[in-house]
């Protein structure tokens, strides 16, 4: 039987430190109370009476909060259940309807953005970790082209990309742009319309909401991607009964990311720099990223010669939640297909590890990072390969 008491495990994480933001952020405190209370009467937003009306105004409300992170008409917002099935809606949904144009996404995507569908062209990366524009320029003329797919930051590198030029490309070869804004919503200003987006992919968990809810925002070029059918919600753009608490809770957290998006900015960056400028005097610590623009949360870096995954588990023994940059398939572990897209040495790749920052991490935090870090690294530096 399910056991509904906290577990130690997973409630209070006494003396731990939480560093791997960019896989999901903690809740935060406002937004659970939020949730609590939509959480507390039965709220079926489509329902006509007291309770249903109750309900919507908690959808309604937070749809105007996510029509400002992404200057955008609140009747443009779609919620939806987070960004796979925002990205796989969109992807499909071109596939499906002009299936004799190709589909051009970057090497970096999310999985849920390759593995959408089949078939799709791949835009290169410069060695930097932006997309090379030339290259897809090349793609758009060779090929009559329906949909490009890129991200507006990359989840493992911070990168942001250049979307105002990738979307004057796509467009100035009559296709449209689809951008994965995960992991940039509430870490950068985002204005779909000045950028040039015709499709926007958001989710909650990664700026402090809940899992399980995100929103596809449509642009101004008229075509809504669809993916479930079924019950007349969200204007018959997305079936199935509205998460009303997991609305809200996006509402408020989108809220409150972009009230503090200045701070946020400021503090991380300090926080950052002191914890890469602490890490450069380890030899042989390559950080990724540096000539190019990065939001202020993430640093990637790598120790060649090291396997991540002992990294990793290294850090967990001191309490250290943070990230590595590969992807585990049928057992074997690879290094990052981003790594991998920016031209590194597997010798390199193998030992990534990342560490993402958010709006509960303290200066306590990185310091405690890096009295584990030394502890650490003295005891593997042997094992790291010099070039
Ligand atoms: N896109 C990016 C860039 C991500 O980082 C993630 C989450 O890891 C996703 C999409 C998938 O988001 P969700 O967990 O809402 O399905």
């Amino acid at each position: 039987m399910f056991d509904s008491k906290p577990h130690s495990q997973y409630s209070q994480h006494m003396n731990k430190i939480y560093l791997d933001y960019n896989a999901t952020a903690p809740i935060r405190p406002e937004v659970i109370e939020i949730m609590t209370s939509a959480m507390k009467s039965a709220h079926n937003a489509s329902s006509v009476h007291y309770a249903g009306r109750a309900g919507r105004r908690y959808v309604e409300d937070a749809r105007e909060v996510i029509a400002k992170l992404t200057n955008l008409p609140a009747a443009q917002i779609i919620f939806n259940s987070g960004a796979t099935e925002g990205n796989n809606t969109t992807l499909r949904y071109f596939a499906k309807q002009y299936p004799n144009e190709q589909i051009l996404i970057s090497a970096i995507e999310h999985p849920s953005v390759i593995e959408a569908i089949p078939n799709t062209a791949i835009i290169p990366v410069t060695p930097s970790g932006t997309i090379d524009l030339n290259a897809l320029e090349t793609l758009l003329k060779d090929n009559k082209t329906s949909l490009v797919s890129t991200m507006l930051v990359n989840n493992e590198t911070g990168i942001i990309q250049p979307i105002k030029a990738i979307s004057d490309l796509v467009h100035k070869h009559g296709a449209l742009l689809h951008v994965d804004g995960v992991q940039a919503a509430g870490r950068v200003a985002i204005d779909a319309p000045a950028m040039g987006i015709d499709f926007l992919t958001l989710s909650a968990h990664k700026l402090g909401g809940p899992q399980g809810v995100g929103a596809l925002c449509l642009g101004l070029c008229g075509i809504t991607p669809t993916l479930l059918h079924g019950g007349g919600q969200e204007k018959s753009a997305r079936a199935g009964t509205e998460n009303v608490a997991g609305i809200a809770g996006f509402g408020k957290a989108a809220d409150l990311a972009m009230t503090e998006i200045e701070h946020y900015q400021s503090r991380l960056t300090a926080l950052r720099e002191h914890l890469e400028s602490t890490l450069k005097q380890s030899k042989h610590v390559k950080i990724y990223g540096q000539s190019a623009p990065r939001v202020a949360n993430t640093t990637l870096l790598s120790l060649p010669g090291l396997s991540s995954e002992t990294l990793l588990m290294n850090f967990d023994l001191e309490g250290i939640a943070i990230s590595n940059g590969s992807a585990c398939s049928s057992g074997k572990v690879e290094p990052s297909h981003v790594l991998k897209a920016m031209n590194e040495p597997k010798i390199t790749a193998s030992g990534a590890l990342r560490i993402s920052m958010g709006w509960d991490t303290k200066p306590e935090d990185i310091e405690t990072f890096l009295t584990a870090w030394n502890k650490i690294y003295t005891r593997m530096e042997s094992k790291i390969l010099a070039d």
